[in-house]
């Protein structure tokens, strides 16, 4: 593992340590990028609406600051991205976007944390053996790659399935499908490994292997540590290539302009 592109900061509230040390770890691990993407602000419509684990609107501006100053001291060590994590809520989406050009950003990455526009949904790593809340997965997620705005899917198996496996391998196989002829990376969630969460999915990324999806992994640090732990992608490795898979090292990204 040379790069990650998924790491947070503590403005989303649940993480911790400073931009420089998560950069410092990078570093150790003889990484050559860093892509920060901590949880996007989200203009909600709904008065009142906060959701707690991301940062607010008002934030934005430092985030990106601070980053941008990194990015000029660490300019001859490692090249840093400064994106961010968003899901795709259709009916906010447009209105995010314009928000979000308003800033340098190099790319986004897809974290479908809720269904519909978060507000009225349904959080996705809550079980259910619900077809159409899979299918609505399926539908929503593909829908926001289909824009081009993202430049992976990460933990693309947070959805939290319990039901019928037929159903399951149905609307995993469209998603990795599309996702292939898309060339968006489906990524290998090492903090749901690592905290042996319902994903990474073995399922999953047995069919990802069968479709060839390009998959890269992300750390999806939410302290230093985690940006870089070698017995974890080696046992990640492992896994992966008994499906046929091998991560890539660098994702080409999309900047948001
Ligand atoms: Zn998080
Ligand atoms: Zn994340």
């Amino acid at each position: 593992m040379i790069a990650n592109y998924h790491t947070h900061t503590p403005r989303c509230n649940h993480a911790e340590g400073a931009e420089r040390d998560y950069i410092e770890r990078a570093l150790e691990g003889g990484f050559r990028e860093l892509g920060f993407s901590d949880h996007t602000p989200y203009l909600f419509d709904v008065p009142g609406y906060y959701s707690r684990f991301r940062m607010r609107p008002e934030q934005l501006p430092d985030y990106v600051e601070t980053l941008l100053a990194l990015r000029a001291e660490y300019a001859d060590r490692i090249a840093i991205h400064i994106g961010l994590e968003a899901e795709y809520y259709p009916r906010l989406f447009s209105r995010q976007m314009d928000f979000l050009r308003q800033f340098p950003l190099d790319y986004l990455i897809l974290g479908q944390h809720a269904l519909y526009n978060e507000t009225e949904g349904f959080f996705t790593p809550r079980p259910t053996d619900d077809k159409k809340l899979l299918d609505q997965y399926r539908g929503q997620t593909l829908e926001a790659l289909e824009t081009g705005l993202f430049s992976y899917f990460a933990h693309p198996d947070l959805f939290f399935f319990t039901g019928d496996p037929k159903a399951y391998d149905r609307h995993v196989r469209a998603i990795c499908r599309r996702a292939r002829e898309l060339s968006i990376p489906l990524e290998f969630n090492l903090l749901g490994f690592q905290e042996q969460k319902h994903y990474p999915d073995p399922t999953f990324w047995r069919i990802a292997g069968e479709e060839g999806c390009p998959v890269v992994l992300g750390s999806d640090a939410h302290d230093p540590a985690a940006v870089w732990n070698p017995a974890l992608i080696a046992k990640a490795e492992t896994i992966l290539s008994a499906f046929g898979v091998t991560p890539i090292e660098t994702v080409s990204l999309h900047p948001i302009r």
